[in-house]
């Protein structure tokens, strides 16, 4: 009798279930198991093994899914690295490896079948068969070429690249023709070329692959400087490192990674791509898979499991020479020839999962997988994490950098715009500086565009008597709720526990609440009366609650149907307006007082990365910054775009008070609705691990959110140095909580451990 270890979705070690004769498992392979009475489950094997367990009633498999095993041998390593380093279980793993099959039905299987998979597919061209001789071709040209050269220039092209594979009768692959989709669109439209649509030709990755014709792309040219950080990747990777590309906002990382890209691709390799979230990229993946059409293919948590589900299988079935460009769940995808893994933005907090086991990092996840694989690793960002700086300092990443932005564009000057001086001289209106007015009103008369950037969504943060203070907050999480205009009630921004914004104050009954501090609701309202002929939108949270609306704000800005466009950090990521030459940021004092270690790297980072949306094209941006401290170093750094000095000093710092990355940080949030439960249980915890860690113990503290969702929360802070190996520090870590989970009195309060907390 063989037995063997399955991993279900459950915060539990694998169990043990016996394998029928006749039934023929493998590690990897998705089964089916009864669990309970009357649950079944879908698992994953894990080990098999002869030796009988010694409990008394082991149940049988029941089934076995798919022909291939799910997971192959370094998905395996990777799972069970993140649930030693990061201290959950398997399950927990497999819950977001596999959101399909994690749910305690068996529906989901019999939905996602082998058969239901729909290989990839990729678009052909065909001019139509009265084009297909050179005498009719030729015809065309002299009829319609001086009236309609763009299309007969199209024509032509489709012609050569026919001709090129056997004649112009021959279906060319639309991903070389390059044209925009509403000029091929309209040739189909007036019969000149019928397109179809075909199965994309798995490279047969396996021993030899050498009856496939290499595939072909459409690639931009580089400039000197790409060419050279294109050679200190291709360097670093020989050397089997992986290589830091840090590239300025607007110097043209993505054309580096295209090039790199379609080397892998070529070769029948894979290649992952991952991005911080999926719809804020739009911009990006629509290039990318005009460029890789066919072959490219996105993993995200907007598609249905079942899809999701699906995708996983075929690439566990088979794949090669495909391009998966996902979030951070995509890094559990069972590529089988993994060649290339790039971490576009590799600052991003998104990397990182904290709101749920296993809370893992995505790019150290990537790291980890190029080690047990050998698939090259490229971390790319304009304001790296100072973590991946120091590795590169240290020689353990190879630092590539670009320093200047693709062509003639230039840096956007940036201008600090003092507010205290401004309310002295009476040079405020509202929230805006005159100096901030006076450029959006040039932008205006341009016909340029601008962005406005406040880290604040809704319409005055809080609200607040003047009489006496009060402040109304969340009864469930106990942070002041924000005024929405919109709905005209006041809302947790937690929990969206939301109501009435009260005429009256509740604790003095004086009828004196105002509204304070200001979102981008309120930056709109005032824009819009400050500039009445202006088209102004927002982009923020409450605008883009679904993918459609947000599309909508960004294509009418990419359309420049809008002329000012407010928003929250959405307008930082990635975007390439072109009109835009005038970024303001409104409060970069909110950026820098947040109490948190990382608030001086996450101010640079974010002011840095919204600075880089001004002046991408022709005209040179200009970015103004509204701050009561024009002399802050980080201020100062984001004037110069000094990189460099703001990570040497910010390092400095961590260093001297012991924040990573010269240690590792392990934070342990507890949870309880009953407060003095909470407190004996967190004190009792740090005790026990002042024994294992001594000083490096920080805390019992009430969570910055001291109250979420009606519970209490507070943490303790583990400052892990770097004499101590994260191997003992974790084992310590889970005898502790082990130790913890056994004590009865416990039983009810949550534990949450964060490695690697942001
Ligand atoms: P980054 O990602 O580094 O901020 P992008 O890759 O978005 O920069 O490039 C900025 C702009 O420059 C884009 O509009 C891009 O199309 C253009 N660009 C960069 N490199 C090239 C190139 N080699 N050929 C053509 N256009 C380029
Ligand atoms: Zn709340």
């Amino acid at each position: 009798m063989l037995y063997a270890q399955v991993v279900l979705p459950l915060a539990q070690p694998p169990y043990t279930f016996s394998l029928d004769e006749g039934l023929a498992v493998s590690v990897g392979d998705a089964v089916v198991v009864q669990f309970g009475s009357s649950r079944y489950y879908t698992g994953i094997v894990w080990s098999i093994t002869e030796e009988k367990p010694d409990y008394p009633r082991i149940k049988p498999i029941l089934s076995k899914l798919y022909s291939k095993p799910l997971l192959n041998s370094t998905m395996q390593r990777l799972w069970e690295w993140v649930a030693d380093y990061y201290i959950c279980s398997l399950g927990e793993v497999m819950r977001v490896a596999l959101p399909s099959l994690s749910k305690p039905s068996a529906t989901s299987l019999t939905e996602l079948t082998e058969r239901s998979i729909t290989p990839p597919t990729e678009r052909y061209l065909t001019l139509c068969p009265d084009l297909q001789s050179e005498a009719t071709l030729a015809d065309y040209h002299t009829k319609y070429g001086r009236r309609a050269p763009r299309r007969c220039a199209t024509l032509d092209a489709i012609a050569a690249l026919a001709v090129a594979q056997g004649g112009l009768g021959v279906a060319v692959p639309r991903r070389l023709v390059d044209v925009e989709s509403e000029h091929i669109l309209s040739l189909e439209k007036q019969g000149l070329i019928t397109s179809e649509w075909r199965t994309v030709e798995r490279h047969s990755w396996g021993v030899d692959g050498a009856n496939n014709t290499p595939d072909t792309f459409l690639l931009p040219t580089l400039s000197a400087a790409q060419n050279t950080a294109l050679e200190g990747i291709r360097a670093a990777h020989e050397r089997g490192q992986a290589a830091l590309l840090h590239g300025v906002t607007g110097s043209g990382k993505t054309e580096i990674y295209i090039h790199l890209i379609a080397e892998h691709l070529a070769a029948g390799r894979d290649v992952l791509m991952l991005v911080p979230e999926i719809v804020i990229t739009s911009q990006l993946v629509e290039r990318l898979e005009r460029i890789f059409e066919g072959r490219t293919t996105t993993y995200h948590s907007r598609l249905t499991p079942l899809r999701r589900g699906e995708t996983f299988l075929r690439l566990a079935l088979a794949s090669g020479g495909e391009l998966i460009v996902g979030v951070r769940s995509s890094i559990f995808l069972p590529m089988q020839n993994l060649g290339l893994i790039i971490v576009d933005e590799e600052h991003d907090a998104n990397y990182k999962q904290s709101d749920m086991a296993p809370r893992y990092n995505a790019r150290d996840g990537a790291v980890y997988i190029g080690h047990m694989c050998g698939a090259r690793v490229v971390l790319g960002s304009a304001t790296p994490s100072l973590e991946s700086y120091m590795n590169a300092l240290s020689g353990k990443y190879v630092y590539v950098e670009l320093t200047e932005r693709w062509g003639d564009g230039v840096l956007p000057e940036v201008v600090v715009s003092d507010t205290i001086r401004a309310v002295k001289r009476g040079e405020r209106r509202t929230h805006f500086n005159l100096d901030l007015l006076n450029d959006i009103a040039r932008t205006l008369a341009q016909g340029d565009q601008a962005i406005l950037f406040q880290n604040r969504r809704g319409y005055a943060p809080y609200i607040q008597c003047r009489t006496c203070g009060y402040s109304p907050r969340c009864p469930r999480c106990n942070v002041t709720l924000t005024k929405h205009k919109s709905s005209s009630r006041m809302e947790c921004h937690y929990c969206g526990y939301n109501t009435p914004v009260p005429s009256v104050c509740p604790n003095c009954d004086i009828q004196d609440m105002s509204l304070m501090g200001f979102g981008t609701e309120k930056v709109v309202e005032e824009i819009s009366r400050l500039f009445p002929s202006a088209r102004v939108d927002r982009l923020d949270g409450d605008t883009s609650t679904s993918e459609s609306a947000f599309k909508r704000i960004v294509h009418r800005f990419e359309r420049c149907e809008t002329d000012i466009l407010v928003g929250t950090q959405i307008v930082t990521k990635g975007f390439d307006f072109k009109g835009v030459t005038t970024v303001g940021i409104l409060n970069a004092d909110n950026l820098l007082s947040t109490p948190d270690f990382r608030a001086s790297e996450r101010a640079f980072q974010l002011m840095m990365q919204v600075a880089g949306r001004a002046g991408r094209h022709n005209n040179r941006g200009r970015v103004m910054i509204q701050t009561s401290q024009p002399q802050h170093p980080v201020i100062r750094d984001v004037a110069t775009g000094d990189y460099r000095a703001m990570a040497l000093r910010e390092l400095a710092e961590r260093r001297a008070f012991g924040y990573p990355p010269y240690s590792r940080l392990v934070r342990i949030l507890i949870r309880q609705q009953d407060y003095n439960l909470l407190r004996h249980a967190a004190h009792r915890t740090a005790e026990m691990l002042r024994t294992r860690f001594g000083g490096a113990v920080m805390g019992p503290v009430a969570s910055a959110l001291e109250m979420l969702r009606g519970e209490y929360r507070a943490e303790i802070l583990i400052k892990v140095e770097t004499t101590m190996p994260m191997r003992d520090a974790r084992r310590h870590i889970r005898e502790v909580m082990g130790a913890i989970d056994k004590c009865k009195e416990y039983r009810a309060v949550h534990f949450d451990i964060d490695v690697d907390a942001l």
